[in-house]
């Protein structure tokens, strides 16, 4: 199948969870997760219309995006180390997956010396599993004005990646409480955040009729991802 065709079964399906959650087929953004894949893969992606894409090594973004079309646009869905900030500022136009006010002080920070302001995600850890980054649901809570007060850092929603679980139908609670977790969030800060980064291949269509607005699709679009080539740490 070409990725064009590709692309349009997994919008049907979009389409069709987004009918059964009464929700606009315009109100999901679809994420292709490029991670592994080559620049050639990325190209034959925007010829086949897709546009937006996430990366999770600073390294490997850094190496290929130059190489990648320039129409296409970046977001960062892994974990930020202090010492990557200035270059995911450059790279990216959002960071989905801040879960810490240190982290947050150090966008905010690097986006001011590059003249920008940097829209951001708080990655949140819904499930409370001990091998997974992301704010506790109460820390978020706690530390959410202070986030809020970062001068050029934005908080535009949040994000998570529930448990793994073979069946989709089990990582719906975990989105449930994500979207309460925004309304908390919403009231807590007194305005509307857009968005709901939730849903990747396995889960995406459970995710969508729990609010996401944002799922991230790597296998289902570009298939299985090759082992990764190794990098030296990040
Ligand atoms: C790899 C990755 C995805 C995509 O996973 P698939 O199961 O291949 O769709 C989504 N979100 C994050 C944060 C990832 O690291």
């Amino acid at each position: 199948m070409s990725f064009a065709e590709n692309l349009d079964s997994i919008q049907q399906r979009i389409n069709a969870a987004c009918a059964r959650a009464d929700r606009a087929p315009g109100s999901v953004t679809l994420l292709a997760v490029s991670k592994t894949h080559p620049p050639e893969a990325i190209r034959a992606a925007v010829d086949g219309g897709q546009l937006l894409f996430g990366e999770n090594k600073i390294q490997e973004a850094k190496a290929k995006i130059p190489l990648c079309p320039g129409k296409a646009r970046w977001q960062f869905i892994g974990h930020l180390q202090s010492n990557k900030v200035r270059d995911a500022v450059e790279l990216f136009e959002m960071i989905q997956g801040v879960d810490s006010l240190a982290i947050a002080q150090e966008i905010s920070k690097r986006a001011e010396s590059a003249a920008r302001t940097m829209p951001i995600l708080l990655e949140v850890n819904v499930a409370g599993e001990g091998s997974k980054f992301g704010y506790a649901p109460e820390r978020l809570r706690a530390e959410l004005l202070a986030l809020n007060a970062l001068p050029r850092m934005e908080i535009h929603g949040l994000m998570t990646i529930p448990p793994f679980a073979a069946v989709p139908e089990k990582a719906r609670p975990h989105f449930q409480k994500l979207r309460e977790l925004k309304t908390d969030c919403e009231q807590i800060l007194g305005a509307p955040l857009p968005h709901l980064s939730m849903g990747m291949s396995g889960d995406f269509e459970v995710a969508i009729e729990e609010g996401a607005t944002l799922v991230r699709l790597g296998t289902a679009l570009f298939g299985a991802r090759q082992s990764r080539v190794r990098h030296a740490p990040e």
